[in-house]
């Protein structure tokens, strides 16, 4: 490691102890940035990189409820508003049993970055609780839900802070807080996204962030005269990102053979079509079983407690969550002749995982910059909630294309190397600080 980088994590880490994945997640962006600062002093007098990885506020709370039995539970809740520099804070909410602070910081800081590279007016945020939604009745995931609203809702708004869906709250959770939020502030706003289409939400969100997600990994084939067509792809995950990347991969004539959920990963080397994808998104969105159920329904190989990594594609979707991808199961995707990584997930892989993917000199999409369509299209849903007038999907879908391609261009202008070799990890660092950085800047000490 750099020596500055290895200064500055020193001071990272003593300020935020035991925040594993949030130093990962500011040492991967301080090798970029580190050396582009030197060459841009202004940054560096103003220390935008120490301000840039301290959160303007955090928000942590205690969420009461009871469940079906009677019983008090606790969880607790939290918000990391982490810069305002360009925009409102905006940035998901996560419902699962491993969230801490360490976890959102490393996702609010993130968010910082992938915001700025969506061209939207958005600042980065993260929020979410340690409770755990898989099991729990519709009844139980209200109750907890309005106790959870009923604190966030003093530190939100449309104006201030705008939350979305992460890992474990999608559609039926927004309603349940929107609902909440509604009642207690007495007004209809976007204060929320990923709402139903019926109240304020947008067409496309839901297939937003795995759709993205393909349209970035198409540029970055496009580069090699590449194309999605014939080629096999690994997913993993089986929730809305995977979902929709299962569905947008197939569609532009690739294959998805696996799926999977954090018991173990299903392979079908046929191939996920229509009618079987049909399938998982009742098993997971309704029914909220386990993707083990494929395998049964559809007489194929189930590995209990693996990861899809050792499956022989093309092309790798990390779509399930931070850290799926070590240094082994990079080495086992290059060897088996994978040419692309394309991360729906936030941080998916290590950062051994990374430099095996970029000394490989494969393509190599972080999430930052391949799952941003997702937030964009938060974004977009915000301007139609201003406006109070939807765009129809075809506009929305379009928006979104035009949005990844620019985010492409932008992370091979930051990131194109002498010898042609497009570092995207580089390109999507630089390109999302520059516009954050030079607002605060102007902004002077905030
Ligand atoms: P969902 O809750 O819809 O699905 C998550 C999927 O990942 C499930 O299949 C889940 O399995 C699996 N998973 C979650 N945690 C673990 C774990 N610790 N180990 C193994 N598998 C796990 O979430 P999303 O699809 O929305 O999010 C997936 C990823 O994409 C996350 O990293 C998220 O931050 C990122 N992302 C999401 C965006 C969005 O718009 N939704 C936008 C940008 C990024 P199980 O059901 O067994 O828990």
């Amino acid at each position: 490691m750099d020596a500055r980088v290895q200064q500055f994590m020193a001071m990272i880490k003593a300020k935020n102890p035991g925040e594993n994945e949030f130093h990962q997640a500011v040492q991967e962006v301080s090798e970029s940035l580190i050396p582009f600062i030197e060459e841009n002093p202004k940054y560096k007098h103003a220390k935008i990189l120490e301000r840039i990885a301290e959160p303007e506020r955090t928000v942590i709370f205690r969420v009461p409820w009871l469940d079906d039995k009677g019983d008090v539970q606790i969880n607790r809740g939290f918000r990391i508003e982490m810069n305002s520099a360009i925009g409102p804070y905006k940035g998901g909410l996560r419902f699962h049993p491993t969230v801490n602070l360490g976890i959102l910081k490393f996702l609010a800081f993130e968010q910082v970055f992938k915001n700025s590279l969506t061209t939207l007016p958005m600042g980065g945020a993260k929020g979410g609780s340690d409770f755990d939604p898989k099991g729990k009745s519709d009844n139980e995931v209200m109750k907890f839900c309005q106790s959870f609203m009923t604190e966030l809702f003093r530190h939100i708004g449309p104006e201030t802070d705008v939350p979305a869906g992460d890992i474990g709250v999608g559609g039926r959770e927004i309603g349940y807080l929107f609902g909440q939020y509604k009642r207690l502030k007495n007004e209809f706003s976007g204060v929320l996204t990923g709402k139903g289409i019926e109240w304020g939400g947008s067409l496309i969100r839901p297939e937003a962030t795995g759709y993205g997600a393909t349209y970035f990994a198409q540029e970055m084939l496009a580069t090699r005269g590449e194309s999605l067509e014939g080629k096999t792809v690994c997913i993993s995950g089986s929730g809305n990102v995977a979902q929709y990347a299962t569905e947008k991969v197939t569609e532009l004539g690739g294959k998805v053979v696996t799926l999977s959920d954090s018991n173990g990963f299903i392979w079908d080397p046929k191939g996920i079509d229509r009618e079987k994808l049909n399938f998982i998104m009742d098993l997971k969105n309704i029914r909220r079983g386990r993707i083990k159920e494929y395998a049964v329904k559809y007489g194929t190989e189930y590995f209990a407690d693996q990861r899809p990594w050792i499956i022989k594609c093309d092309i790798a979707m990390p779509n399930a969550t931070q850290n799926e991808i070590n240094r082994e199961e990079a080495e086992t995707l290059v060897r088996n002749g994978c040419i692309c990584v394309v991360e729906g997930a936030n941080m998916p892989s290590t950062i051994e995982a990374v430099e095996v993917f970029l000394n490989a000199g494969i393509l190599y999409g972080p999430g930052k910059a391949a799952n941003a369509g997702g937030v964009a299209t938060s974004g977009l849903e915000m301007t139609q909630n201003s406006m109070r007038l939807p765009w129809s999907r075809e506009e929305v879908d379009e928006r979104l294309r035009i949005i990844m391609q620019n985010i492409h261009s932008t992370c091979v202008r930051y990131g194109k190397q002498d010898d042609g070799f497009i570092n995207y990890v580089k390109g999507a660092n630089i390109g999302g600080f520059v516009k954050v950085a030079n607002a605060m800047v102007a902004q002077g000490l905030v």
